[in-house]
């Protein structure tokens, strides 16, 4: 398995590229968030072997037990949290954090406003976007977007760069991606995370900065 992973790496990576110019965007437009979650530490080490940086994970508690050595080995690495974030999780989210991706809520705003200020650091924001409204999942609704984009900004001051997705599991994700595109389009924001092993190509397409990869590079995971 761990030999997998840098050829898994590898070969992503190409598929990035080729969607890259394929859509007319600059080479290296596109970056690979490399999802580590329910891996073990040693599967992170094989993909910084094989020059693999910026990584995700959506479990705060995980990323805590998994990354700080990591970083100390690796300074340069980049981590973001890609998974819902409870507000009293904020401040460790916050410590650890490069990149927080999941904003979706008031409360969650004010929590990471005072974790900010407390920790005396600034991981950059994305805010979450519930693009097929479901129940189940985390984000805002694509209608109160705009609203509360406009909040973080101004009644939070929080450094928010860009939106992020996932598509429900069954439909074309296409459109979803296209709506996620105008929003941020619309208010000036330039990071777009959309796009995972099995449609990352798609969300590219759609101009995606950032495609967050798990399976297609660690294996299926067994669970969780
Ligand atoms: C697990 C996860 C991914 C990666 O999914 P794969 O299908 O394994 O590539 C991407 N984004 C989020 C938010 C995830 O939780």
């Amino acid at each position: 398995m761990l030999d997998d992973i840098a050829a898994n790496l590898t070969r992503i990576r190409a598929r990035i590229e080729a969607a890259t110019l394929a859509a007319g965007r600059a080479p290296g437009a596109a970056q690979l968030v490399a999802v580590s979650k329910t891996n073990p530490a040693e599967a992170v080490q094989a993909a910084l072997a094989a020059g693999q940086r910026l990584f995700g994970e959506n479990r705060v508690q995980e990323a805590a037990g998994k990354f700080p050595a990591l970083r100390a080995a690796h300074p340069d690495l980049r981590l973001h949290i890609i998974g819902p974030l409870q507000t009293n999780k904020a401040r460790d989210a916050v410590r650890l954090a490069d990149v927080i991706e999941t904003l979706d809520r008031p409360k969650l705003a004010t929590a990471l406003a005072e974790a900010m200020a407390k920790e005396g650091r600034r991981p950059d924001l994305l805010i979450q976007v519930n693009t097929g409204a479901e129940p189940q999942k985390a984000g805002i609704l694509p209608a109160e977007a705009p609203e509360f984009i406009q909040a973080c900004r101004t009644t939070w001051n929080l450094p928010i760069l860009g939106l992020m997705c996932i598509p429900p599991a069954e439909e074309d994700p296409g459109p979803h991606f296209t709506l996620l595109a105008q929003l941020a389009q619309a208010h000036g924001l330039t990071t777009l995370s959309m796009g995972m092993s099995g449609d990352f190509e798609t969300a590219i397409r759609h101009g995606a900065t950032h495609v967050r990869v798990g399976s297609a590079i660690f294996g299926v995971r067994a669970a969780g």
